[in-house]
This record gives structure tokens, sequence and C-alpha cells, in this order.
């Protein structure tokens, strides 16, 4: 075997039909490669798929987010409570606009914002003073403002603790923006993710449950942030404002027509896409119950429906992961851990003087997580392969 020899599984697979590459070639063969049919057929898609009343599509998840800081009023040195086990980007945004994110460890089950602590935060972060100072970072908060937001991540596809952050918020006139861009589909007490705040956004990277190629949607249910995202997302220009007149400082956050298209069918085919990825899980569920020394993902009771992004399994405590993500690999079995912790990325610990220690579950939940090969195309016996292989790393 040679280094770079292949995978026998490929880490994640999109699930693509002729529907879609049929879709994308009508746009190919049309003059209109942005801001077209397609882009309004696929954010009707996601609109009605969760029940919003806009959808707004840009280019990124990424991107989506950010204008939800900016619709938000987030702004420099505003407190912004979010998870340190995250992708970086749900933090990122906030970085963007010199906004503070204030981490608060999660729940060790579901890697999911651990909600006990959110409230002791908001309520110390409200009363100010000693009480503040534990939550904030060591540095880089000498002149913070007030608590303005939560920004919570279904992390994984599994949605957070809803019912409580939403009262918190609502107790204390606090935003919340969902990150749902792991967890499309994905239901929390039979309520689909993505509206449980202000804004809610998801993602299409290639391995996420629908992709675009590349691309994100807001869902909001508030006019004026749905108006001002349309602005922002096309380089500020106003509604009634011609193509050279700019009304604000925007970006281009535009989402392409092929793209669009992609999205578009694909959310056509929702049900059968987050089916066969549930099927993929319980297939992995089932032999991996037989496997000793590691845990198969944890549900919350609050989770009616999980939407399938990564599978994370953890390695007992005391087994070396990274040992075993090499064995893996050496088995040409791809793997990868999930997540590195955000406050020890090294830009983090630079700016707010993080260390490690401060965030002990995250941290835990960050050197046991192991993310198998998982996608809807998966086979049994794929899932066979990377179950047997996983065994016998395991025990030799
Ligand atoms: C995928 C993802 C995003 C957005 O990613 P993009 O690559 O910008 O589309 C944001 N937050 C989380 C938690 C994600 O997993």
């Amino acid at each position: 075997m040679t280094d770079n020899s292949p995978f026998l599984v490929p880490m994640s697979s999109p699930d693509l039909t002729d529907a879609e590459r049929a879709r994308v070639m009508e746009v190919v063969n049309s003059p209109i490669l942005s801001m077209g049919k397609q882009t309004e057929l696929f954010e009707k898609a996601i609109a009605d798929f969760v029940g919003a009343k806009h959808a707004v599509a840009v280019n990124s998840g990424t991107a989506g987010l950010h204008l939800c800081v900016r619709a938000a009023g987030i702004e420099t040195g505003d407190l912004v409570i979010t998870t340190p086990f995250s992708f970086v980007a749900s933090s990122n945004v906030l970085l963007f606009e010199k906004a503070i994110p204030v981490f608060v460890d999660v729940d060790p089950l579901t890697g999911n914002l651990d909600v006990d602590l959110v409230e002791k935060a908001v309520a110390d972060l409200i009363a100010g003073g000693e009480a503040a100072k534990k939550w904030l970072p060591r540095e880089g908060a000498r002149n913070h403002g007030k608590l303005k937001a939560i920004l919570a991540v279904d992390v994984f596809g599994q949605p957070a603790d809803y019912e409580r952050i939403v009262k918190l918020v609502k107790k204390y006139d606090l935003i919340l923006i969902e990150d749902s861009c792991e967890s499309l589909g994905a239901e929390y007490k039979s309520v689909k993710t993505g509206l449980f705040g202000d804004y809610g956004v998801f993602a299409f990277y290639p391995n996420k449950q629908i992709t675009t190629g590349e691309g994100g949607m807001i869902v909001t249910n508030d006019d004026k942030a749905a108006g001002l995202m349309r602005a922002l997302r096309n380089q500020g220009r106003a509604p009634g404002d011609n193509w050279l007149q700019h009304t604000e400082l925007g970006y281009n956050y535009r989402i392409d027509e092929l793209s669009a298209a992609l999205g578009a069918v694909q959310m056509t085919r929702i049900e059968e896409l987050l089916d066969k990825r549930q099927q993929v899980a319980d297939w992995y569920a089932d032999r991996l119950a037989e496997i000793q020394g590691i845990e198969a993902p944890g549900i919350a009771s609050g989770t009616t429906r999980n939407s399938w992004f990564v599978y994370v399994i953890k390695v007992k405590p005391g087994l070396n992961r990274d040992l075993l993500a090499e064995k893996l690999t050496k088995a040409r079995i791809p793997v990868r851990p999930y997540f590195l912790p955000i406050h020890l990325q090294p830009y983090m610990m630079k700016q707010f003087g993080y260390r490690e220690g401060d965030y002990p579950v995250t941290e835990d939940l960050g050197k046991r997580g192991l993310a198998l090969p998982f996608s809807g195309v998966m086979t049994e016996e794929q899932v066979e392969t990377v179950c047997q292989i996983l065994r016998s790393c395991l025990t030799s």
C-alpha cells in the first residue's frame, strides 16, 4: 500500500441524480447565471419546508450567519453567548463585526450548549460587575458592551435545547440566531430547526444534507430583516436602487443560478435524502453497539428527528483517539477529529487569552470525537467494512 492509495470508502459524498444534472444544464444553456428563477425556486422550497415567511439565499452558510449578525445590529464590543464546540464560522461572524463571543460549555451527551450554564451566564452577564467577569474572556473584552444575543448551533444535526433558550431570550429581550448549518430537517419536539430564533441559517457545502456546491440560506419571519439581508447580499443595493446605487455597505454574498438549481432540485428530494442518511446511521448504530471502546452518538429526549450531518463516535475515556485515527487511516478508512474547540484555535487564544482547561466538556469531546465516513449514498457493505476495520483497530 502506498500513501496516496485511495480510501476504501469516501469520507462523504453528495447525493446527486440526473434531475440535478439536467437542471444545471438548463441554466448553463440560458442567459441568466445569477439572480434568476432558480434562486427564487430554491428560496421558496426552503421557506415552505421550514414554514418561514422569508428565505434569503446566499453563497455560503458563513455569509448567511454574517448577515444575521448585521441584521441583529450586533456591533463592536457587544456580547454574544455562543458555543466553543462548533465549526469556527459560528464564532468568526461575531469577530467580523468586532463583537465578543462569550463561550459557554456544552452538554456532554449532544455537544450542544449546556442550557443550565447558559441560564447562569445570561443572569450574570446582565447583572454585570464581578458576576459577569467569570464568563468573559481573559483578554480582549475590556471595553465590552451589553449582552445582545445568543448564537446557538445545532451540532452534528441535532437541535439545541430551544425550549429553555427561547424562554431566556424572551425574558431578557435578547436576539436569538440559530446556526442550523448542520441540521436541515432536524426536529426539536416535532418543530423543524431554523426558526426558533429571530433568524436561522442552513448551509450547503458538499458534505451537508443537501448541497449546492457552496451555498447557504437564511430563514426569518422578520420582514425588515429579510429586506436588509437581500440588500446586504447584493452590495447594499436597497429596493429601488439601480445597478450602481448602493444605500449601504454590503457584500457580494449572492448565490449563482447553477448552485441554486442544484439546491432547488435537491429540495424536491429532501425526505428521501434525510431517510437515506437515517438508514446509514441505523446501520452504524446496530454494528457499533457490539464494539467495545467507543460510544455511538448521543440523542437528547427533545430531539424528535435527528438530521444526520456527520456520524461522530466518541472513544471511551482513556483511549487514544489520535492513535485510533492513525490506524484507521493506515487501513484506508478516512476519519476526522470533530471538533477542534474554537477557543483553542491559535487566533482565538491570541485575541482572547483562552487556555486549555477553560471549557472542559468541549475539550473532552474535542479529544474523544471521531467522525466516521458518512453520506446518504453509503451502502450497508461500506458501513460493514468501516465497522470491521474499526473493531480490528480497537483490538490490535
Ligand atoms: C457548515 C457550517 C457552517 C457554514 O459553512 P459554509 O462552509 O460557510 O457554508 C456554519 N456553521 C456550522 C456549524 C457549520 O457546520
